[in-house]
């Protein structure tokens, strides 16, 4: 604990953590060391963990890096925060974040933005760059975050680490502030796969406060992890991937060069075609735009955080709190959102995105049938300079171009450090597999590293 609170307070100017429990972590890394001296502690003793400002931790502040939730204390654990506790993990802090969990480089917080660092002029990647830059500079083991459209893949990514989006519905979202209901995963940043596969099998699994979290009982992913396997996997490449203009030339090499080692290990690999690549994005954000407009639709300014001094009845009230309160990109968000959900737009967009959602989820998981793993890069550059995109919220939507499918389909994803670019920066890649196929997947990531 003392080692990675130095290293907050060295590396403070990177923005990572919003408040740091310090007295506390120190007295409870106390505790658990006297449980382990009895041989009673738990499987995570020890274990220095970071939260994205989404999880809810019973009696300590929770904003989603966000105005409108300013003083907001949490009155409960949520369920994956609990089981970290249950299993004497220590949680050093509360991490930045893409205010409301929406964006892509950790530059839509009200708190600022967080540094890369691997290069402080650039972005870590979002919403879950605290979280990210925590693990990267050694300030915690692990941090949980949240990955609606890539929010963990792809700042793992940009920091070089691993990242694991498992199936939707494997880990309670009960204590996870919503953006998009039907996208939203908690996720685990880590520097191993070892790390991230003990974390999920700890928080992972049926919960009675969700009702939409999958009963299928949760397997010793840390455990299968170390079985020696020589299994040859099929995987798949999908050719719209390879061949898309915006990819860094970089990127398309590392990433051609691991196919490379991968065959070379005795896997097979197969190029495919996946014509619906381009329309991923949009049913994304036409979706999670809609998601969001209704799930942001309680912060009115009566039930939580920001009220308006200004207010002069209650419509006022909601008004004035809401636009005082939410930043610039959650409005944009809020706009579409309700734009796409309004009567006469609602079958050309919204009912529209969701068949086809439904026929991307369909091709998706046929391609999973006959293969074991879609590889793929998360991102189609490395990480970008600060400011770079602020300006245009278009060019910062592209950078979820490829992480978003994981999300839209529901499967597992992760992000594994592939080397770097001739800027010394990092570049991920992506393996995906079928639903609830996290042992397998795991599995095969701990061999590419
Ligand atoms: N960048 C994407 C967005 O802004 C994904 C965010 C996320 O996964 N929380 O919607």
């Amino acid at each position: 604990v003392r080692f990675h609170l130095e290293n907050i307070r060295k590396k403070k100017h990177l923005n990572a953590f919003l408040t740091v429990y310090e007295d506390e972590a120190l007295a409870r890394a106390a505790e658990i060391d006297s449980k382990i001296k009895l041989g009673k502690a738990g499987k995570l003793a020890g274990l220095v963990v970071g939260l994205k400002d989404v999880l809810a931790y019973k009696d300590h502040p929770l904003q989603a890096s966000s105005n409108v939730l300013e003083g907001f204390i949490s009155q409960f654990n949520g369920t994956a925060v609990q089981r970290l506790l249950d299993e004497d993990a220590i949680i050093i802090g509360r991490q930045n974040c893409d205010e409301f969990a929406m964006g892509s480089s950790n530059e839509n917080s009200a708190f600022g933005p967080v540094l890369n660092d691997a290069d402080n002029t650039r972005v870590p990647g979002g919403s879950s760059g605290g979280s990210a830059v925590a693990v990267q500079a050694d300030m915690c083991q692990v941090s949980l975050g949240s990955d609606t459209g890539g929010s963990v893949r792809q700042p793992a990514a940009f920091c070089g680490l691993v990242g694991l989006k498992p199936t939707y519905s494997r880990i309670s979202r009960f204590g996870l502030i919503a953006y998009g209901s039907s996208f939203d995963c908690i996720g685990i940043f880590g520097k191993s796969v070892e790390d991230v596969a003990l974390v999920l099998e700890v928080i992972a699994g049926p919960d009675e406060q969700d009702s939409t979290v999958s009963q299928l009982p949760v397997p010793s992913y840390s455990k299968e992890l170390t079985q020696a396997d020589t299994k040859k996997y099929k995987v798949a490449y999908v050719r719209e991937i390879q061949d898309s203009e915006g990819l860094q030339p970089e990127i398309r090499e590392n990433i051609l060069a691991k196919l490379d080692a991968i065959k070379a290990a005795g896997h097979e690999v197969e190029v495919i075609d996946f014509p619906l690549q381009e329309y991923v994005l949009p049913t994304y954000y036409i979706l999670a735009t809609a998601e969001a407009s209704s799930n942001l639709s309680r912060y009115d300014g009566v039930r939580y955080g920001h009220r308006s001094a200004q207010a002069k009845d209650l419509d006022s009230l909601y008004k004035k709190s809401r636009s005082e309160g939410f930043g610039k990109e959650v409005q944009r968000r809020i706009l579409l959102g309700t734009f796409v959900l309004s009567a006469s737009y609602y079958d050309a967009y919204y009912t529209k995105a969701q068949k086809v959602r439904r026929i991307i989820r369909d091709k998706t998981k046929e391609i999973l049938k006959h293969h074991d793993f879609i590889v793929m890069p998360i991102t189609p550059t490395t990480a970008f300079k600060l400011g770079e995109h602020t300006d245009n919220p278009l060019e910062m939507y592209l950078a979820d171009l490829f992480s978003v499918q994981a999300n839209v389909v529901g499967v597992p994803a992760i992000a594994l450090p592939c080397g770097e670019d001739k800027q010394g920066l990092p570049i991920g890649l992506q393996v995906i597999a079928d639903d609830f196929e996290e042992s397998k997947l795991l599995h095969f990531s701990n061999s590419l590293l």
